[in-house]
């Protein structure tokens, strides 16, 4: 029997490659001790609490909660160690052997981030995750690993704007194109992508309409150009997951190349932290990792720790509840004569129901239409929109619904997209894509529902 070696001191040199006592008797704990059932065997859900504790980045098999580490810098006991974890910076290889990785400096990589990247790689169904400060880090780095002077992204014309920022300001300074298409038709998609294009990028559910895009057409659309061109140059198909999160929709399993997410919204859930991921396959981990510590967008530890112990373990039972307020409010909005329209994808009216029902499921398979919703107001004839009026009347009077951008958190919060988030774009383009004056977005939080109702209720009696 292997000898019990418990201290604190422990787990911290098990973690950085020290060889303790425990490790000499052949192995870990956890390795040693025989399961009843293969993890892989449990839910999503449990995995998402437990995680990996004999994860290879830092063995805490004695803790309950997996530990922060705040330390810039890592002791190497020798020169070989440290030229040794050069080596084998940024290789997936490595990092996936289950070896115990060699930490040298918080830049390059850094054990509590590696934690929470193996169970958001988990979550995906990836074979890696790389986590970044913000979304748009993690964007940047996506885009930036993958295209290169001279080379086109083809994007949806409604993204979030400061992508639409990105790829319209910066990009270009790069050498690369970016042109927009409809991807709503994505049977269009084929004559729209030329010898240049590296990229088709897209978010779906789709902000703030919540209309959805068919990742599967779109990678059909993508294999069909693929077939005439070399690995190098295929056409990625690259999306941006953060409105429906893990829980709602695995891109990667549908067809993507990558998915991109800000951990800022659903997934860290408290509205506490920012930061982003990408997660892909293994040939991606080597240039998003030295892209990440050239740039220098990582996530700090303690972002990265409150998504692990917060973030990641409630996400379902977050979902699940936000969903069932979600559908109750959306028909209870439907149904008000004051409602033009609501666009939730759990509605039976919802005109992409059955693409709703084949891409937004759980990993067992349950449908899952997510917690954020689009509602258009009937319209009065007065100076202001029936919709800013709602708005401003709950931000004023309203206690559990909250005026403020941002989405995901555990608080109901509403927004006015055609006078906020979306006001930097000619209102040409925003008919032309969907929006309505008189249209609110909101994102379900986790209060009482018939409150979230009656606050609803009762701003509606008022404009
Ligand atoms: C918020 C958001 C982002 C950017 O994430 P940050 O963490 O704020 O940088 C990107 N895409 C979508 C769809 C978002 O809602």
């Amino acid at each position: 029997m292997a000898p019990i070696v418990l201290s604190i001191s422990h787990d911290v040199k098990n973690r950085i490659g020290f060889r303790t006592e425990k490790s000499r008797q052949g192995g870990t704990a956890m390795e040693t001790r025989k399961r009843h059932r293969q993890k892989e065997d449990y839910q999503l859900r449990t995995h998402m609490i437990h995680g990996n504790f004999d994860s290879k980045n830092w063995d805490y098999d004695h803790h309950v909660v997996p530990p922060v580490s705040h330390t810039t810098a890592y002791r190497l006991s020798s020169l070989e160690r440290g030229a040794r974890g050069f080596v084998n910076f940024a290789s997936a290889d490595e990092r996936l052997s289950g070896h115990i990785p060699i930490y040298i400096y918080d830049r390059l990589d850094e054990p509590t981030r590696s934690m929470l990247e193996e169970n958001l790689a988990y979550a995906h169904g990836g074979d890696i995750c790389v986590t970044f400060a913000t979304g748009m880090a993690a964007i940047s780095a996506a885009l930036g690993a993958a295209l290169r002077q001279g080379q086109e992204v083809l994007s949806h014309e409604i993204i979030y704007g400061c992508t639409y920022s990105l790829m319209t300001n910066w990009l270009p300074r790069n050498g690369v194109k970016v042109r927009f298409a409809n991807f709503l038709n994505p049977g269009t998609l084929g004559e729209k992508i030329t010898p240049e294009t590296r990229v088709l990028y897209f978010e779906t559910p789709i902000n703030p309409t919540l209309e959805l895009i068919d990742i599967a057409a779109i990678r059909r659309a993508a294999d069909k150009a693929n077939a005439r061109r070399d690995e190098k140059d295929k056409v990625l198909v690259i999306v941006d997951n953060t409105f429906a999160t893990p829980f709602c929709q695995k891109p990667l399993r549908l067809g993507a190349d990558l998915v991109v997410e800000s951990l800022t919204k659903g997934l860290g859930g408290f509205g506490t932290d920012m930061g982003g991921a990408v997660v892909a396959p293994k040939e991606w981990y080597g240039s998003l990792m030295l892209y990440r510590k050239d740039f220098g967008g990582v996530l700090s530890p303690q972002s990265a720790w409150g998504v692990l112990v917060y973030g990641l373990p409630t996400l379902a039972t977050r979902m699940i509840n936000m969903q069932k307020t979600a559908q109750r409010v959306a028909e209870f909005l439907a149904s008000h004569p004051k409602v033009e329209s609501v666009s939730y994808p759990g509605l039976k009216s919802f005109a992409q129901k059955a693409l709703a029902r084949r891409q937004m499921f759980t990993s067992n398979g349950t449908f899952a239409p997510g917690s954020m919703m689009y509602f258009v107001l009937k319209g009065a004839k007065s100076k202001h929109t029936r919709a800013e009026k709602m708005v401003d009347y709950l931000a004023k009077y309203a206690y559990c619904v909250t005026l403020a951008v941002s989405l995901g958190q555990i608080k109901t919060l509403i927004e006015h997209p055609w006078s906020m988030t979306h006001s930097a774009l000619p209102d040409s383009q925003k008919r032309a894509f969907g929006m309505h004056p008189e249209g609110i977005r909101l994102s379900m939080g986790l209060e009482d529902w018939h409150d979230i109702i009656r606050d609803l209720e009762l701003a509606l009696e008022k404009v």
